[in-house]
C-alpha cells in the first residue's frame, strides 16, 4: 500500500512507465491515470490510428500492463487510407519542405521499415513451416517520383529543389533525363526527381503494421514482462457516451467520419472531400511494360506505380459529396475517368492501352489553412465531452491529402500526450485551432 506521498504514487504513474519522457504532467491528472491495468481505445484502423496504437505500445514501458482495443466499422484500412494512392514525400506541390517535413519523412519511413519487417518475418515463418513462398507481398515500392513541371512552375520548382532534404532528394532533370527514368514519358520543358520518395501499397502496409503491432505484444509476453494486449473489433462506434468510463482513454482517429459522432459534430474545422482512384492494368499481350525502375509520376492526375503492369490513377475531388462509401458507381467512375484519363495521358501517352480494372473512393478530411500550411489537428478534447467518467478523449485528425506523410509522427507524438495524460507534449502549432475556435 502507498503512504500518500505524491513522490511515491510518481513511482507508479504511468509517466514513469513511459521509455522517454516528453515532459511532466500536472499533478490533478495523476488519479485519471493511476489504474494497475491501462485500456485505451483507438477508434478508427487507418493511418492515423494504426499508428498510433504502435506508438502506444512502444513508447509505454515493459512493466506496464496494456490494453489496446481498436475498433473500426469496415477493419483494417476501412477509410481514405485503404484507398489511397499510396505517394509519398515531404514536399509541397511547388517542391517546398512541408512544415516539420522532416520528422514527418523520417517516422513515416521508420514505421514502413517495420511494417515491412513484420511481413518479412511472417513470410520467412511461413517458408521454414510449409514452404510456401508467397511473392506478391510486396508493400514499398522504392523508385522515387517523377514531377514533370509546367511553364508556370519551372522555376519555383528548381529554385525550392535546392532546398531538399540529404534523406530525400529533389533532382532537376532534362527531358531527355526523364525519359530515360520512364520511357516515352511526355514532359514538355523539364521535371523534379525525387529519387527517395516512394508508393507504397496502402492496404498491405496497414495489415502489415496491424501484424508488427501484434508481434510487439507478443515479444513482451515472451520477454517475461506484464502483460499487453491489442485486439481489433469489427464494430460501429455511434457515440463516444457507448465507451465512456470503459478505458483510460479513447483516441478519435476516424479520418473525415470523426465529425459524424454527436459529441463532435460541428465542432471540427475539417472540410470533406471524396477522391476516386481508378485501378488501371497492362493487358498481357502488350508488351509496353512500365520500367522495372521507373518512378510513380506525380501530376494533375498522379500514376501510382504498383508493378509493371500495374497502376493506381487517381484522384478526383469533390467537395460537396456526403457520400463516404468506398464504392463507385459505374457512373461515378466514368466520370472519374473522363476526367483523369486526359490528365495523366498528357504526360503519359501510354496509359491508353492500359485497361480500367476497377474504381474505389475515400473521403479526406482537410483542415484549415493557416500560415503554415495545412496542418493536421491534434488534441485533448475532453471539453466537448463529458468528461466526469474518467476517460480523457483524443483526437488525431484532418491528415489531409498527406496522410502518410504525417501518421508516423503524429502517431508517436499523440502516444507521448496520452501516456503522460499530458496535451502540452504536442505542438501548439497542432492544438491552436482549438484557440481559434474559443474566439
Ligand atoms: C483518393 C485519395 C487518395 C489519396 N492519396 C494519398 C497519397 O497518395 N498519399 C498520402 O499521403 N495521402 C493520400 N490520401 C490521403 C490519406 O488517405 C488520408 O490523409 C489518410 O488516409 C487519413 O487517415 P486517417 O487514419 O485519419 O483516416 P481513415 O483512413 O479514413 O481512417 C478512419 C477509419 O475509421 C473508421 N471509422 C469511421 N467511422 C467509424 C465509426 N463510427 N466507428 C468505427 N470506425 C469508424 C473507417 O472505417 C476508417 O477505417 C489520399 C486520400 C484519398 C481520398
Amino acid at each position: 500500500m502507498g503512504t500518500g506521498n505524491p513522490m511515491e504514487m510518481f513511482v507508479h504513474h504511468p509517466l514513469c512507465l513511459l521509455r522517454s519522457v516528453p515532459s511532466l504532467p500536472p499533478l490533478n491528472h495523476l488519479s485519471v491515470c493511476f489504474p494497475s491495468r491501462f485500456r485505451y481505445a483507438v477508434l478508427g484502423a487507418g493511418f492515423a490510428g494504426l499508428s498510433v496504437a504502435w506508438h502506444l505500445l512502444k513508447q509505454a514501458s515493459k512493466e506496464l500492463k496494456l490494453c489496446i482495443d481498436i475498433y473500426d466499422e469496415v477493419g483494417i484500412g476501412g477509410g481514405a487510407s485503404g484507398v489511397s494512392g499510396g505517394l509519398i514525400h515531404p514536399y509541397s506541390p511547388k517542391a517546398k519542405l512541408l512544415w516539420r517535413g522532416a520528422e514527418c519523412w523520417k517516422e513515416s519511413i521508420e514505421l514502413l521499415n517495420i511494417a515491412e519487417a513484420a511481413i518479412i518475418s511472417r513470410e520467412l515463418d511461413r517458408l521454414t513451416q510449409d514452404l510456401n513462398q508467397n511473392n506478391d507481398e510486396s508493400i514499398v515500392w522504392r523508385r522515387g517520383i517523377l514531377r514533370p513541371a509546367t511553364m508556370k512552375n519551372v522555376d519555383i520548382l528548381n529554385e525550392n529543389a535546392r532546398n531538399c532534404l540529404e534523406s530525400c532528394r529533389i533532382e532537376s532533370i532534362d527531358k531527355d533525363a526523364a525519359q530515360n527514368l520512364i520511357p516515352n514519358i511526355c514532359v514538355p520543358l523539364s521535371a523534379i526527381f525525387m529519387p527517395e520518395a516512394m508508393t507504397i501499397h496502402p492496404q498491405r502496409y496497414l495489415q502489415a503494421l496491424f501484424l508488427a503491432c501484434k508481434k510487439l505484444v507478443k515479444s513482451s509476453l515472451v520477454s517475461g514482462y506484464e502483460e499487453k494486449e491489442i485486439n481489433l473489433h469489427k464494430k460501429s462506434v455511434h457515440k463516444l457516451i457507448e465507451l465512456a468510463g470503459e478505458y483510460n482513454a479513447i483516441i478519435i482517429c476516424l479520418g473525415a467520419k470523426a465529425g459524424t459522432l454527436p459529441e463532435l459534430s460541428g465542432e471540427l474545422p475539417l472540410r470533406t472531400c471524396r477522391g476516386v482512384v481508378a485501378h488501371l492494368q497492362l493487358p498481357n499481350d502488350i508488351e509496353d511494360e512500365y520500367g522495372e525502375h521507373s518512378p510513380s509520376v506525380l501530376s494533375d492526375a498522379w500514376l501510382a506505380v504498383q508493378g509493371p503492369r500495374d497502376m493506381v490513377m487517381g484522384s478526383t475531388w469533390d467537395w460537396k459529396s456526403r457520400n463516404y462509401s468506398p464504392n463507385v458507381s459505374a457512373e461515378e467512375a466514368s466520370f472519374a475517368l473522363e476526367e483523369l484519363l486526359p490528365k495523366a495521358s498528357a504526360n503519359y501517352p501510354g496509359i491508353q492501352k492500359w485497361i480500367f480494372k476497377g474504381a474505389r473512393a475515400g473521403v479526406r478530411a482537410m483542415p484549415p489553412k493557416t500560415p503554415l500550411g495545412s496542418l493536421p489537428i491534434l488534441g485533448c478534447i475532453d471539453d466537448f465531452v463529458d468528461g466526469k467518467d474518467g476517460t480523457k478523449y483524443w483526437l488525431v485528425g484532418g491528415l489531409g491529402s498527406r496522410g502518410l506523410l504525417y501518421h508516423g509522427w503524429l502517431g508517436k507524438l499523440m502516444a507521448g500526450a496520452v501516456l503522460s495524460c499530458n496535451e502540452d507534449v504536442l505542438p501548439s502549432e497542432l492544438t491552436s485551432w482549438k484557440k481559434i475556435k474559443l474566439l
